[in-house]
């Protein structure tokens, strides 16, 4: 089965291999080296000097954006969130279930963000922390980050940022663009599988924490427990082998700036091919080169999916309120140009079916 939904993804034959590590107890030495390799080679995706620390957590990618939202402003702090989608939606939603205090800048789901409309949140009150999504996956929107951390650091906000469907595949400047924290899993751009996620973090903002809102999810207890060789709780030993094995295979393939080709590459073909069967994009810029959406044809998104599914791919439905109106499909994962010609052929066949 060929996976176009953003992630779980199709596996290369090297990771699902690595699936099938030996038995490791997480309080022995081997662990450990596992443990620094694998948070070693997550800042060296973006060549992150040691002012960044990279902390794993067990969970999906929503368990380190909840880790970094709940860890990172401290009591007394103030967060804006602004949101264009179901993932900026629900950084606000964990502050909500954290009362911590945090002011939402809605859009619709098919806007940009109001980039002056920030400045003047930014303006009116004062804010510790400014959090966004950076690929919002609802719509395939790449959100203008280098724009939003000039922002937040023009009015002294820590920018926290979701990039749990960019990281590994988009540009992430993080000193640039005034990152403090960029929150991301192992399933996605990366090609692990699920089950881990992690928060890369600027030391300075994790030190600046002072109120612990969770236990398991204390992003400073992982760290410093990391720091150490040592582990607070049991971490997905597996799912660790099989994310190092990503890692190595991102690195040696070229790093993120050759995914990103890689990936621009198929999606321009997905993109293509649907034009031609008169099947537009909804974006026509600001797009991630990792997931696009689509106008579902009149055939609708059961047929759609069930005939290609019977031909081997999985593509993802719009959600919410644009479930009948879009169709979505990612190119993360082992995918290459023949599966996404057979695609196009497959839909094809569908519609004038
Ligand atoms: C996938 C994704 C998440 C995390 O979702 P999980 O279901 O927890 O894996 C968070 N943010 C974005 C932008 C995503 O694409």
């Amino acid at each position: 089965m060929i996976l176009l939904n953003p992630g779980p993804v199709s596996l290369s034959d090297g990771v699902r291999r690595a699936l099938l590590g030996p038995d490791l107890c997480h309080r022995e030495a081997e662990f450990f080296d596992l443990q620094d390799g694998v948070r070693e080679a997550l800042l060296a995706v973006y060549g992150l000097p040691p002012a960044y620390a990279a902390v794993l957590l067990g969970g999906s990618g929503t368990a380190a954006v909840e880790a970094m939202i709940t860890s990172l402003v401290p009591a007394g702090g103030r967060l804006l969130v602004a949101a264009n989608g179901i993932y900026g939606e629900r950084l606000a939603a964990i502050a909500a279930i954290h009362r911590i205090p945090c002011r939402v800048l809605e859009h619709d789901w098919t806007a940009g963000i109001d980039l002056e409309g920030l400045e003047r949140a930014l303006a009116a009150e004062a804010f510790t922390h400014l959090a966004v999504v950076h690929h919002e996956t609802t719509t395939g929107r790449l959100n203008p980050l280098a724009a939003i951390g000039a922002l937040a650091r023009r009015h002294g906000a820590y920018l926290l940022v979701d990039a749990v469907s960019s990281f590994g595949a988009e540009e992430l400047d993080f000193d640039g663009w005034h990152i403090a924290a960029a929150a991301a899993a192992a399933n996605k751009c990366l090609h692990g599988v699920p089950g881990a996620s992690f928060v890369v973090v600027r030391r300075d903002a994790l030190e600046i924490q002072a109120l612990r809102r969770s236990l398991y999810l204390d992003l400073e207890t992982y760290c410093r427990r990391q720091d150490g060789r040592d582990t607070p709780y049991t971490p997905p030993v597996q799912v660790l082998y099989a994310l190092a094995q990503a890692l190595r295979e991102l690195a040696e393939a070229g790093g993120w700036p050759a995914r990103h080709a890689r990936y621009d590459h198929l999606a321009g073909q997905v993109r293509r091919g649907l034009g031609a069967l008169g099947i537009p994009p909804l974006l026509a810029a600001d797009r991630s080169v990792v997931l696009g959406a689509y106008t579902l044809p009149a055939i609708g998104y059961e047929a759609l999916h069930d005939g290609l599914k019977r031909q081997g791919f999985v593509i993802y439905a719009g959600q919410g309120g644009l479930a009948r109106r879009l169709f979505r499909i990612a190119v993360m994962g082992a995918v290459g140009d023949a599966d996404i010609h057979r695609l196009l052929t497959a839909v094809e066949a569908l519609i004038e079916s």
